[in-house]
């Protein structure tokens, strides 16, 4: 039986880490979509393309030869079957991935590899990103958004950074990015029937367990 869960929310509001823990528990598979934004990010700047050249971004976002695990146990992508895992997660990726989510074309060849994964896991999986249950999944059987005061985020990708990070340079890498994201997706509101999950005052464990209470609702 078919158990899509769509999850968005902005960037710091812990759902990658809460989307994989909840895949493992249900048994599902785990996609990442963000990943697949920083692949294409990563591949135009190693190979000299311009960011700012939409037809380059949108073909490079076709031709990339990209792989991702949707397992939940292990995290791995790789692009021409060079492992990307780490690189992705560069500031310098960060920094210029608004360029290639806010090239609609890029959007499209990314939107339909995902609906390819979720498919190919045999419609079980959680998805997350930032625009999974209002285009990729608006059919999915749960669908919730995550969010977490402005405070709880920047706290968050500090603690993630191990902090090595400015409170100015966090500011950038959390706020800016999602003030230039959501020019083009709109994860600050739930869309109709979505769940709105506020995960501010709750640990990583409460934040879990609320979202599958969701599910088994
Ligand atoms: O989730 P993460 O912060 O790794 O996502 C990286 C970037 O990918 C986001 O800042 C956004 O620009 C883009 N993205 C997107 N749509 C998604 C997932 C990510 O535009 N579904």
């Amino acid at each position: 039986k078919s158990l899509v869960v769509a999850i968005d929310g902005p960037s710091g509001s812990g759902k990658s880490s809460v989307s994989r823990e909840v895949a493992r528990r249900l048994r599902a598979a785990y996609l990442d979509t963000g990943a697949m934004y920083r692949a294409v990010t990563l591949h135009c700047i190693a190979s000299g393309i311009d960011l700012q050249e939409g037809s380059a971004v949108e073909a490079a976002a076709r031709d990339i030869e990209l792989f991702i695990s949707t397992s939940p146990d292990r995290e791995s992508v790789t692009i021409s079957g060079d492992d990307v895992t780490a690189a992705i997660r560069e500031p310098e990726v960060s920094s210029a991935v608004s360029a290639v989510a806010t090239t609609m074309g890029a959007r499209a060849e990314l939107i339909r590899r995902q609906r390819a994964l979720i498919a190919g896991a045999g419609h079980r999986i959680v998805a997350e990103g930032r625009d999974i249950t209002t285009v990729v999944a608006p059919d999915a059987e749960v669908r919730i958004l995550l969010t977490a005061s402005e405070e709880a985020r920047l706290r968050r990708r500090g603690d993630q950074l191990g902090g090595t990070q400015s409170e100015v340079q966090l500011k950038q890498q959390v706020i800016d990015r999602d003030a230039k994201d959501s020019t083009v997706v709109n994860f600050r509101q739930a869309a109709d029937g979505v769940v709105t999950l506020d995960s501010s005052d709750l640990d990583f464990e409460q934040t879990v367990s609320a979202v599958l209470d969701v599910v088994r609702t």
